[in-house]
This record gives C-alpha cells, structure tokens and sequence, in this order.
C-alpha cells in the first residue's frame, strides 16, 4: 500500500481496468473477448513488434468455436481445415487408422484447423484494437495492493490496472508474484519442429492434412507428425517426439543440424527419414509442463492463464486450446461480474477451469483421450455452465 502510495507519482497513466501481460494467443483472444463485451483492457507485450514466427499449430472445436465468435471469416480464411486424418505405422509408414473429420465439424460445430503460427497471430491482432497494444513493454516487477495493481516494465513507465491477467507464457514473471505456484518443469521428452514444403512430400505413397507415424509403448511413446498449414497444402509443419534428457545448455529452443534429427529417429518408416533428411532450421524445443495450482491461483486482482498457469506437452494438441478455453471463461466471469467485484470473478473462473485443466493435462501426460472426443473436444467455453461461485 505503502508502496503505491509512494509510486504513484511515478505513474503517469491509469491505462484500463484490466491489464493483460503477453499477446500470444492466450492475451490476444482474451483483449478481444474483453472488448467485445466492452470491458477496458491494455496489453503488455515485451516484443518490439510481432512478427511471424514459428511453425504450425493445431485447433479443435474447444477453440475454433471461439476464434469465429472472435473473428468471423477473418479464422476461416487463415489456415486450413482439416478434412483427413491418418495414423501410420512407424517402421514402413503403412496406414493404421483413417478418420474424416467431417464427421467432427458436425459434431461439436466447429471443424478442427491448422495454422501457421504467424498468421494465426496476425488474424488475432486483427480482434484487438491497435491503441489498447503495447508493445516493447517487458514486466519486470509488480506490486498488488488492495486498491489495483503497479506494474513497472523495463522501458516506459508504471502503470496502474485494477485487474493483471499474466498471459505471459511458460517463464511467466507474474507467476512468480502467486506465492507457492506451481513451476513448469522439464517432462523429459523433447519436440524438433520445422517447415517442410509440399515437394518435400512426394515420395509418400498417401497424403493427408494431418499424419501421425506413432511407435506408441508407454513411458517410450514417441511420434512425428505432418500437417498442413494452408489451404493450397503449400507448407506442412514436422513435430517429432521423444524422450531424451535435456544435457548440459540452459532448458530452452535452439537450432539444431538435421544429423542430430535423423539419428534420433534412425529406425522409422524410410520414406519419411528421407524426408527429415532434407529440412532446414530445426528448432529443438524442450517440453515443460507444470499442473494448475490448486485453487486459489489469483492473489488480490492477479491472475493467470494459458501456459503461465499450466503449460503442457503437445501431444494432444491442446495447449493452445486451454489457453483459448481461459480466455474465453475469464472474459465472461468479468462480463457477468458486478463493477468492481474481482475477487468474485477471479473465484468462478478458477473454480470453472480447475476440473477441465487438470484432465485435460493428464490425458495430454498420457497421450491418450479416454473416453473418446466429446468431453475435450464438444466443451464449447462460450456456453458451458460458469462456477455458481
Ligand atoms: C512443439 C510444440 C507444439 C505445440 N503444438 C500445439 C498444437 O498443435 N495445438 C495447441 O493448442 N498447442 C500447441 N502447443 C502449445 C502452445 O504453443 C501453447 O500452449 C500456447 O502458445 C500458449 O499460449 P499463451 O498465450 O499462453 O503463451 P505464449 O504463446 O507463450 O505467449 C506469451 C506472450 O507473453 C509475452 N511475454 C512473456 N513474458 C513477458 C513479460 N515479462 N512482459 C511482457 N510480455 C511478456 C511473450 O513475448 C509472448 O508474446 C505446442 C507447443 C509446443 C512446444
């Protein structure tokens, strides 16, 4: 308290009622939902500008349903929808299983898509107004007191909020203010991920918008994917999957040649091995995972969500999607709110999303749906029934 006090000479904006740190997927859906229903928001984002990085990402009803809610045709007319997906065999890449997932779009309203990242992003923006994102804004220390929140950033001043909604990602720094959080550690398995053009694929006897060579014993489960990421079937993402320990550099993604990626998956189907033998920039990507803390996670007016709160590996490709799903529920627990009731807000929304975080970060651990699709894929967050309390 003391400490506001003192600053507040320092701080030369009351920006918005609720400031969001990160614009990655978690921050952008959840700045557009905010002022969709009206809600003042800003957002902090440490990057000088946002560019188009990384690979491909996968989506499911649980977040396409609230990407159009969003966006409209702004989603539809980014990525590519998935109509077929197979699994194959992992020595000879012969196919196992085929799904048309025609049948899901029908089921829960929304066909699954994958995007590449960057114009994932670019179609998010395009949902936030541009004044309400700053950028070149790195949190680096924050104090809540019973009255709002002071965040101070790296360059540019303090600022005040009444709300803080770390959306920060896994190295989360609004994390670290939740006394007793859980902290991401290392799961013990490694993803290499790359962009492989579509020439790429023609030595494959079938081609699919989603393949999966899955070599599927437990504890050593380890799989590689290909997926498209645009409509004309241009560029497909590459994810490979296995254990291995994390020796010696600092846990974090780095390049790597192709001799390392094609050692490591020395004994799968050919045809594709032939084809990890040709990409370029691989990044090695170490998978962090830590659970949701059990409730309480918000202290005074701070929360968390998506992989500040919970990252998990991508083995069901879901951890955008929960980051979506918090967004989607914390906007509306703001919404319904009466003015100034935060902690009541805070409260239904860790209580709505504890349940649903912690089984879907388990069935990701095991990499395994029990129970079939429906209660991953048929949760719509814009509907589903909110905590009483
Ligand atoms: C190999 C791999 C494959 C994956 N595939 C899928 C998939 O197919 N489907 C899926 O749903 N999920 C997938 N995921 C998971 C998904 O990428 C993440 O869950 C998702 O990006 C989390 O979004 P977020 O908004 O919570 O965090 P991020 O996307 O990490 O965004 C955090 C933002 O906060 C900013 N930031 C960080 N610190 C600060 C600070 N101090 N001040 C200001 N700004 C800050 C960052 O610059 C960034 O823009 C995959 C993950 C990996 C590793």
């Amino acid at each position: 308290m003391r400490f506001l006090e003192e600053s507040a000479r320092l701080v030369d904006n009351v920006n918005a009622d609720t400031a969001i740190i990160g614009a990655g997927i978690g921050g952008l859906v959840l700045g557009g939902l905010l002022g969709k229903a009206g809600i003042s928001y800003s957002i902090y984002e440490q990057a000088p500008k946002l560019e188009a990085l990384g690979a491909g990402i996968n989506f499911h009803a649980n977040g396409i349903n609230v990407f159009e809610y969003l966006s409209g045709d702004r989603i539809s007319s980014a990525g590519v929808r998935v109509k077929r997906r197979l699994y194959r065999r992992w020595d000879n890449g012969d196919i196992v299983k085929t799904f048309d997932m025609a049948d899901r779009a029908i089921r829960y309203g929304a066909a699954s898509r994958a995007f590449h990242r960057g114009e994932l992003h670019a179609a998010l923006l395009k949902c936030v107004a541009p004044e309400r994102l700053n950028l070149n804004r790195r949190l680096c220390s924050l104090y809540a007191g019973s009255d709002g929140v002071e965040l101070k950033f790296e360059e540019g001043p303090s600022v005040r909020a009444k709300l803080l909604v770390g959306a920060d990602g896994l190295h989360s720094v609004v994390r670290r203010h939740i006394e007793g959080f859980p902290q991401p550690r290392f799961s013990g398995r490694v993803a290499y991920r790359a962009i492989v053009p579509a020439e790429a694929l023609a030595g494959l006897p079938e081609i699919a918008d989603y393949m999966r060579w899955w070599d599927r014993h437990g504890s050593t489960d380890r799989y590689v994917l290909l997926y498209a990421m645009d409509e004309d079937r241009h560029r497909y993402c590459m994810v490979a999957v296995h254990s291995e320990a994390w020796l010696g550099r600092e846990i974090s993604p780095h390049v790597v040649d192709r001799d390392t990626l094609t050692e490591r998956f020395s004994d799968i189907d050919p045809k594709l091995l032939a084809i990890l033998g040709q990409l370029e920039n691989i990044i090695k990507w170490p998978l962090m995972v830590a659970y949701p803390g059990n409730p309480p996670w918000y202290d005074r007016a701070v929360t968390l969500l998506g992989d500040a709160g919970h990252p998990m590996t991508p083995h069901i490709g879901q951890g955008g999607g929960m980051a979506v799903e918090d967004a989607a529920i914390l906007a509306r627990c703001l919404t319904e709110a009466k003015p100034g009731q935060y902690a009541v807000a805070l409260r239904r929304y860790e209580h709505t999303r504890y349940e649903r975080l912690t089984r879907v970060q388990s069935a990701s651990d095991n990499n395994e749906i029990e129970g079939g699709n429906d209660w991953l894929l048929g949760y719509n967050p814009l509907t589903v029934p909110l905590s009483a309390n």
